[in-house]
């Protein structure tokens, strides 16, 4: 019985809270906060089963943050706010001594370039203070990569090649529309692409290398090399990987309509004076395109995301391939978000329910493949997103 504390009250947050008031026996007390209290009270209505509190809290303040952990002094924060609150609210979680899990790594505000180095830092100051981070919790960082450390433990000694590949064959009816926080996301996509091979990086230019491949009932999608967060950490944390990489499908209109928001300017990130006031034409675009909390009603079409791996068991060549399908419509009716906000609520869910129950321990601050696979893998079935497995399958990479 414990009392958790959720920060971000958008398409992800929406989902947490819906899955924390679900689970009365571990989550005892919610609280939702965010920076627009009005959004909080919604969900809070609409999906919190009579079991959440709300308040208002601008979490790039950490007294403010510090203030509202001491009034209702939860043993954890999930965090499901912007990447630009990891830092704030990591610090109000030390200040406090109340554990923290995330799903997305920190990126500053005035450089698209999101890396773990400034939440890695805070490694000893956790493990001093006698509490945990859980930082990457949600469904690619997250699940891609419990999915390896699972892989890592019962289907091979050494892994040797890991591709995560994360298509959406969804159809959301919009000309453009991202299916996450668009600044965070056009941040993410519009980087330059970078992957992991013989032991070094290797840079590319944004969607330079494409194959096709195949994904389970859905059929073949054009699929792009971006950077990926999880790279980062799994690299370090399974150095017998020859290469790693990170695949994303994007439709042709999609791209077009990508590369005319950054001809025109729209996806910068540096402020331009309009009627003398400073605006950043990337968070003002935010402010016109859909809002992706808002695309389920007529999202039809599935999510599938996974790892195929290739490396070496009782000293023979094996491929392996596990993952998730999931759909859009089962996901708003089951939450009323999408299937990206689903994917990614349901793992930052089950995630704190691992430290809340002890089956995930430690002092410091963790990637989540650093932790035993196997009690998230036995129930992330039962909460809505079942896995799949085929093993020396074509893996077409
Ligand atoms: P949204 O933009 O829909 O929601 C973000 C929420 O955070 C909003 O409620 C927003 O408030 C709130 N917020 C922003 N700034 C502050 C602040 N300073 N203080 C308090 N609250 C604040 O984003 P999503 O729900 O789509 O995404 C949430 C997170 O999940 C992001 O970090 C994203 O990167 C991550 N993510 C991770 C994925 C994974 O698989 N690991 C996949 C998809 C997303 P307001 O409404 O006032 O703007």
């Amino acid at each position: 019985m414990s009392k958790v504390l959720i920060i971000g009250a958008g398409g992800v947050g929406r989902v947490v809270a819906s899955k924390c008031a679900d689970n009365p026996e571990v989550f005892s007390e919610i609280m939702l906060a965010s920076r627009t209290l009005s959004k909080c009270q919604t969900i809070a209505r609409e999906v919190g089963k009579g079991r959440i509190q709300t308040a208002q809290v601008n979490a790039d303040n950490v007294p403010e943050v510090v203030e509202l952990i001491n009034r209702f002094k939860p043993e954890l924060v999930i965090n499901v706010a912007l990447p630009y609150q990891d830092l704030p609210i990591m610090d109000a979680c030390l200040e406090t001594g109340v554990n923290y899990l995330d799903t997305a790594n920190y990126e500053p505000k005035d450089e698209a370039k999101f890396e773990y180095k400034w939440q890695w830092a805070y490694h000893d100051k956790f493990k001093e203070k006698g509490i945990m981070a859980v930082l990457g919790c949600g469904f690619d960082p997250g699940v891609t990569s419990i999915y390896t450390a699972y892989a890592a433990k019962h289907h091979f000694d050494e892994l040797h090649y890991l591709d995560i590949v994360d298509c959406n064959g969804g159809d959301h009816g919009k000309a453009f529309a991202t299916n996450f926080n668009p600044e965070i996301n056009i941040r993410e996509i519009t980087q330059k692409g970078k992957y992991w091979e013989n032991g070094k990086w290797i840079e590319t230019e944004p969607h330079e290398i494409k194959k096709e491949l195949n994904y389970p009932e859905i059929g073949t999608r054009d699929s792009y090399l971006i950077f990926h967060e999880e790279l980062e950490s799994l690299v370090k944390n399974y150095p017998t990987l020859k290469r790693a990489r990170f695949w994303m499908t994007f439709g042709q209109e999609y791209l077009t309509h990508l590369r005319v928001i950054q001809n025109i300017g729209m996806a910068r990130i540096d402020p331009v004076k309009y009627k003398g006031v400073d605006v950043i034409p990337l968070e003002f675009l935010k402010y016109v395109l859909p809002d992706p909390g808002k695309l389920g009603e007529h999202y039809v079409g599935e999510t599938s995301i996974g790892c195929r791996i290739k490396g070496i068991k009782d000293g023979k060549e094996k491929t392996y391939y596990v993952w998730n399908n999931c759909s859009h419509q089962k996901a708003y009716k089951e939450t009323g978000t999408q299937a990206v906000s689903y994917t990614t609520g349901v793992p930052a869910m089950l995630g704190a329910m691992m430290v809340l129950t002890k089956k995930w321990n430690g002092k410091g601050v963790f990637n989540v493949e650093e932790f035993d696979p196997d009690p998230f893998m036995e129930k992330i079935g039962e909460f809505g997103l079942p896995w799949q497995e085929a093993a020396n399958v074509d893996l077409e990479l």
